[in-house]
């Protein structure tokens, strides 16, 4: 008999088997048997190591020109520059004002928990800092002098910026370019159904990626900073169901947890890949499937949030800032808070959608209160665990402004939202 598992379901077992395995071989490699040391590192160094980051490559390589068509269709849909400025305003406004109001919950919670008093580690080498970019710089930066450099690198903030300038400008000289919308919304369906080819390796890539985390971390990490990575995980609980959850309920009168429930496989995917921008095809291609009508809308949302919206990534930040300060028994005036929730936000607008990348930010935001980097080895143990929830987060709170901005369009999410 052949058991048919459906996608969600499979993709659980496989989260659950791979959390077990890498706490296995965890076990193998730390019990003093030379032979199981051996199999357990070849095993993940050479097969699950290999298989996961294949998986994680075949979900990036669609999302530069994911990006670029979705925005520039996005762009031409809307058919007025008027129109493209108010979705742009009011996406950009959603996204900076809920990560800034994640630092300041995240700031105020841990203080109220007081979660660095009173403890001491010796253990503070092991961190080596990475050049954190200047505001300045990411300002600049974000136009590009040559679009192929930045499609080449990657450079999300830059293809974005390219690419609305190419949708503003094919919006002005619509008339002469007929057809060309035609060919971006082609363009798009292609690269989604690879989307959807990709997913189909999702149960085992998820499971090679989960086996290599917690073979690498083990459990044991977490006890020492069970206060830390408790009032992380705490902050991003209570801002999905205060900020996000409230939101939506306010703007759609619907129930949040019925739309959570709905994009259940894209959490999980955000949260086994540990990069919202990875993820990105796939919310992108789920919130179409669901929001059909809202194409043009959802095409320049989701793109947009994967690179600038990061209240997970925050809210590590501000924890993380506040636990240093009370570990190095430093005291943060009120204008030192006000710095760390305009630089966790900037960090998050600044910062790519990879895994482990808010730890690097988090320097520019420690520097800017004047607070050792040092203090970075310390948290750094747990941070790949924490990584996986805040990417979660990530994206969790890009697809509900996406239907927040999406819904403010005039029409009512409930009858646009159809089952896929
Ligand atoms: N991994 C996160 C993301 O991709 C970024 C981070 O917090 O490190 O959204």
């Amino acid at each position: 008999m052949r058991i048919k598992l459906n996608p969600i379901s499979s993709m659980l077992i496989s989260m659950l088997l791979g959390v077990s395995v890498g706490l296995l071989l965890n076990q193998m490699r730390n019990g003093g048997i030379e032979i199981l040391h051996l199999i357990s590192d070849w095993l993940v160094i050479y097969v699950f190591d290999v298989l996961g980051q294949m998986f994680l490559s075949a979900m990036k390589v669609v999302v530069v020109p994911l990006v670029f068509v979705s925005i520039v269709g996005g762009c031409i849909q809307l058919r007025s520059p008027r129109k493209l400025t108010g979705i742009f305003t009011k996406t950009i406004s959603l996204y900076i004002t809920t990560t800034a109001m994640a630092v300041c919950a995240s700031i105020v919670i841990s203080n109220v928990l007081n979660i660095g008093q009173g403890i001491q580690f010796s253990n503070l080498g092991g961190f080596s800092t990475q050049e954190a970019p200047a505001i300045k710089d990411i300002l600049i930066g974000i136009i590009p002098d040559n679009p192929f450099a930045a499609f080449a690198e990657g450079n999300m903030l830059q293809v974005i910026f390219y690419s609305l300038i190419l949708g503003l400008a094919i919006i002005n000289v619509r008339k002469d370019v007929g057809g060309v919308e035609e060919v971006f919304s082609k363009a798009s369906i292609i690269l989604l159904s690879m989307v959807k080819l990709v997913m189909r390796f999702a149960p085992l890539g998820v499971f090679c990626l989960l086996s290599k985390v917690f073979y690498e971390f083990g459990g044991e990490v977490i006890v020492d900073l069970i206060g830390y990575f408790v009032t992380v995980l705490l902050v991003l609980l209570i801002h999905v169901l205060l900020v996000y959850g409230g939101m939506f309920y306010f703007v759609t009168r619907s129930n949040p947890f019925a739309f959570f429930y709905r994009i259940k496989s894209v959490l999980l995917v955000a949260f086994s890949t540990s990069s919202s921008s990875a993820t990105m095809p796939f919310s992108l291609s789920t919130l179409r499937s669901y929001l059909g009508n809202h194409n043009s809308t959802i095409s320049f949302t989701i793109p947009v949030g994967a690179t600038i919206n990061m209240d997970g990534t925050a809210i590590m930040q501000g924890v993380a800032t506040v636990f240093i300060a009370q570990l190095y028994g430093v005291d943060l005036s009120f204008n030192d808070y006000l710095t760390v929730i305009s630089m966790a936000t900037l960090a998050s607008v600044g910062a790519a959608g990879v895994p482990g990348v808010g730890i690097f930010t988090l320097t520019m935001v420690l520097q800017q209160v004047g607070l050792p980097i040092e203090g970075i080895a310390i948290i750094i143990g747990v941070d790949r665990l924490l990584d996986m929830f805040r990417t979660a987060v990530n994206v969790a709170g890009d697809c509900v402004i996406s239907v927040i901005v999406a819904h403010s369009k005039g029409k009512t999410y409930e009858n646009d939202f159809v089952e896929a």
